[in-house]
């Protein structure tokens, strides 16, 4: 029996050891992830914020978040709180790039790796990972050009404090400047949208109506909201269907537009691979990856201050009437959905 009792010492010895090491290294392995949302009410964060959790429920890592609801001052104080709240990684959709300055300098300086989502924070020591803004913003130019080669265009610009807005409008640029230097297209009217409001931009539409006695002929929008705001201005005027919109995002309504022919293309940006990779690179960082060896990272220098960042860029699909069954194949959304009331 003294062997025996000696037997069983040594195993529960090992078992104790075992358990304790697990432990350990479970406690290291289970990070927080901090994400902070600037506007969770828009439709695509949802999506986004799906993909985020099923990666991070798949590692074992916990999910936190905060919503700033549209306020500068309120993100400051959300990333205080998820970085007091343990974050080990923060993901960040920053409603104003400058404002959110400070609170990705201090999470930084704890340590703490930040992931500047969708759209650009310009802090070499962040990480950015978007869809190339650039690209989307051809293929919106592209598409309405495409179906008006010439006339009144109009610009319903995204939030001016988001970089995004002037990312899509330079590459709208590059795609009608040519056009507009040889008079072929006049631009009648450019506004950025506060927040991307739907009803900002609506009202904006409004304006740019009055002021050219409905003679618009092509409206370059810059997300499937604001092109639901200006189609609904179009459409107060009869002119809905008559003038091709833009858009970006894939949004629900706005693929069903697409069917209906009030809307002539979105530009399909897959927000489950957005997500997915986000919460990818989070966990990447927080276990100790440089910025430069996070998997696929790139250089972009294209920001507003040319500053170096480690990125990745995902590409951007447009969809039209002619190919919206790619949207429908990829589980992106349901045919019934797409073509209700066609
Ligand atoms: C995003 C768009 C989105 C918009 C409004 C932009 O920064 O890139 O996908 O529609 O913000 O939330």
């Amino acid at each position: 029996t003294a062997l025996w009792e000696d037997i069983m010492n040594k195993l529960f010895a090992v078992l104790l050891a075992t358990t304790v090491m697990t432990g350990a290294v479970a406690a290291q392995d289970t990070y927080i992830v901090g994400v902070s949302w600037n506007n969770f009410q828009e439709e695509r964060w949802k999506t986004d914020e799906a993909a985020i959790r099923a990666v991070l429920d798949e590692a074992g890592a916990s999910y936190i978040s905060a919503d700033a609801q549209s306020s500068a001052s309120k993100q400051l104080t959300d990333i205080e709180s998820l970085i007091a709240q343990g974050a080990d990684a923060l993901i960040i959709l920053a409603q104003d790039s400058d404002a959110i300055g400070p609170a990705v300098a201090s999470a930084v300086a704890e340590g703490i790796p930040v992931v500047g989502y969708d759209r650009l924070i310009e802090n070499p020591d962040a990480f950015y990972l978007t869809f190339d803004n650039k690209e989307v913003g051809r293929m919106q130019a592209q598409g309405v050009f495409d179906v008006a080669p010439e006339g009144n265009y109009v610009f319903i610009k995204g939030n001016s404090a988001d970089p995004n807005a002037d990312f899509l409008f330079a590459g709208q640029m590059e795609v009608l400047q040519s056009a507009i230097d040889s008079g072929a297209i006049a631009n009648v009217g450019e506004a950025y949208t506060d927040n991307w409001n739907p009803e900002v931009a609506q009202a904006n539409m409004e304006q740019f109506l009055t002021a050219n006695n409905n003679e618009v002929d092509a409206v370059v929008a810059s997300n499937d909201g604001t092109a639901g705001g200006a189609i609904a201005a179009l459409a107060a005027q009869g002119l809905a269907g008559s003038v091709p919109v833009s858009g970006q995002d894939g949004d629900h309504a706005a693929l069903n537009r697409i069917a209906l022919g009030t809307q002539t293309v979105s530009v399909w940006k897959d927000a489950r691979e957005l997500g997915k990779r986000a919460a990818e690179i989070a966990l990447e960082l927080a276990g100790g990856a440089e910025l430069d060896g996070v998997t696929g990272a790139t250089k972009f220098s294209d920001g507003p201050n040319g500053v170096e960042m480690n990125a990745v860029l995902l590409p951007p699909v447009p969809i039209t009437q002619d190919n919206l069954d790619v949207v429908i194949d990829a589980g992106w959304v349901s045919k019934d959905v797409v073509c209700q009331g066609v």
